[in-house]
């Protein structure tokens, strides 16, 4: 690729090169033929005014003195006989170019002409008409502008070639600069794939415009990447941990069962706990599931009008007698009709999960409020208790999968509830927060979109 396109810049520069130097020539070329045949005309206009004042005695001896010239002066009588000629001194092809202005004959009304002589050689001439029907031509080698544009095409190759040179320098050099964060990022992805080390950057030192936002946006996707990857081992290692500990306990009871077969009802109750024990992990990996069902997009809502109101208020009855044991009030404002469509059994497990979570972690004598309203399109489930509360490094850790606070552990749980209320309503097209603070109890808000229609 890096050699490409230093090819492809070295073929536009030349080309841009050839194209400068082909003008420059030809416009040299232009003005050099301008400049002679002004001369030429400058030349013939002065010795026509000479003729016609001092006759070709004059010119004779005008042309004597300018023997030196370069130029060869020809009057020619209306037969094209040749009555004066002066050739240029040291052009050995003068008489060549006279002999070929005698061979042919010239219209008075060709201005400007030229004639070849010798190999490649040719005479540019001007030509006048004098009285009695002669003519009067002026002529110049015309060898002198090949050899100027010939030193001119001469500097040009010497200077196209270090100038080549220099360019197929410079782009290579841009090349691989331009093609560095490609290489980087190509080299990246390699040593990604052969070691599956995703704490790898590209570099933004050589990169500017679209392509450094290109590295930019390849940088962030690895962290975002690496940051998945992290806590998919995370959860992987949590829930390996949480299934161990009722596995263990489950082998320990059915081994313990299996030592006294003779004891019935020993075993009956070792059965009674492997069933808890099972429904546990059951229970575990089914939240797991749902909440990975959600995060993938593929949890299937099974859509439906739904009463918030009245589903709070089944719940709120039915952890009333959970409540009334651990010595809580728990109370219930439900404001007008707040309707929407939704999957009930996911609504109804969410606000179950913070009830039972404001129930689990408010101590005795404390309260807990359910409050049901609408408003600005929203239907809003708020459950705000008095209980131990959640410090602020905590406030955002609740939602993580099996994160279980430190105070929390004396308390039965799996850390996988707030997961999956946050799931159930990201599902819904909501969202749930919380306010919180250390002793302070906490109050959590569920917020589910009114939707009219499924
Ligand atoms: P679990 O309750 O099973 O531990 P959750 O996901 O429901 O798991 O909650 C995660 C953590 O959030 C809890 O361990 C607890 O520390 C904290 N938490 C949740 N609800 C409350 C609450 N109402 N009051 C205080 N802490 C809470």
């Amino acid at each position: 690729m890096s050699v490409r396109l230093t090819a492809w810049y070295c073929g536009l520069f030349s080309l841009s090169l050839a194209i400068l130097f082909g003008f420059v020539y030809w416009t040299l070329d232009a003005t050099l033929r301008k400049a002679n045949n002004e001369l030429l005309h400058a030349q013939v206009k002065q010795f026509a005014d000479t003729y016609r004042d001092s006759g070709i005695a004059e010119i004779q001896r005008d042309a004597s003195q300018k023997r030196s010239d370069e130029f060869l002066i020809r009057v020619a009588d209306a037969q094209n006989r040749t009555l004066f000629a002066s050739l240029p001194d040291g052009d050995a092809l003068g008489p060549d170019a006279l002999r070929a202005l005698e061979s042919r004959v010239i219209l008075p009304t060709e201005r400007l002409f030229t004639v070849s002589v010798g190999k490649g050689g040719s005479f540019e001439f001007a030509n006048t008409n004098l009285k009695n029907g002669s003519l009067l031509q002026i002529g110049r080698n015309g060898s002198r502008r090949h050899i100027i544009l010939g030193h001119f095409v001469a500097s040009c190759v010497e200077v196209a070639f270090p100038v080549l040179l220099m360019a197929l320098a410079g782009g290579a050099l841009m090349a691989n600069r331009a093609l560095r964060p490609l290489s980087d990022l190509t080299a990246t992805v390699q040593g990604i794939v052969a070691t599956g080390n995703l704490d790898a950057r590209i570099s933004q030192e050589y990169t500017a415009g679209e392509l450094r936002d290109l590295v930019i946006s390849f940088n962030r996707m690895l962290q975002k990447i690496e940051a998945l990857v992290e806590g998919m081992r995370g959860v992987l290692d949590n829930v390996a941990h949480d299934l161990r500990t009722p596995i263990t306990r489950l082998r320990g009871v059915a081994e313990l069962a299996l030592r006294h077969p003779g004891d019935l009802p020993g075993s009956q109750e070792a059965l009674a706990d492997c069933v808890e024990e099972s429904e546990r992990v059951i229970t575990m990996l089914n939240t797991l599931m749902d909440i990975s069902e959600v995060e993938t997009g593929a949890m299937k809502l099974h859509l439906e009008r739904v009463d918030v109101a009245e589903l709070a208020r089944q719940l709120t009855d039915f952890y009333g007698e959970v409540a009334e044991d651990r010595g809580l009030t728990l109370c219930l404002s439900a404001e007008g009709a707040c309707e929407t469509v939704a999957d009930e059994n996911r609504l109804r497990q969410a606000v179950a999960n913070l009830l039972d979570n404001a129930v689990k972690y408010t101590p005795e004598g404390g309260r807990v409020d359910v409050g049901v309203k609408q408003t600005a399109g929203q239907v809003l489930v708020t459950v705000r208790d008095t209980g131990i509360g959640i410090p602020p490094e905590d406030l955002d850790r609740v939602w993580e999968r099996l994160y279980r606070g430190d105070k929390s552990r004396s308390q039965r749980g799996l850390g996988l509830g707030l997961s999956l209320v946050r799931a159930i309503a990201q599902a819904h097209s909501g969202d749930c927060r919380v306010k919180s603070g250390p002793g302070a109890g906490a109050e959590f808000t569920l917020r589910i979109p009114v939707r009219q229609r499924p």
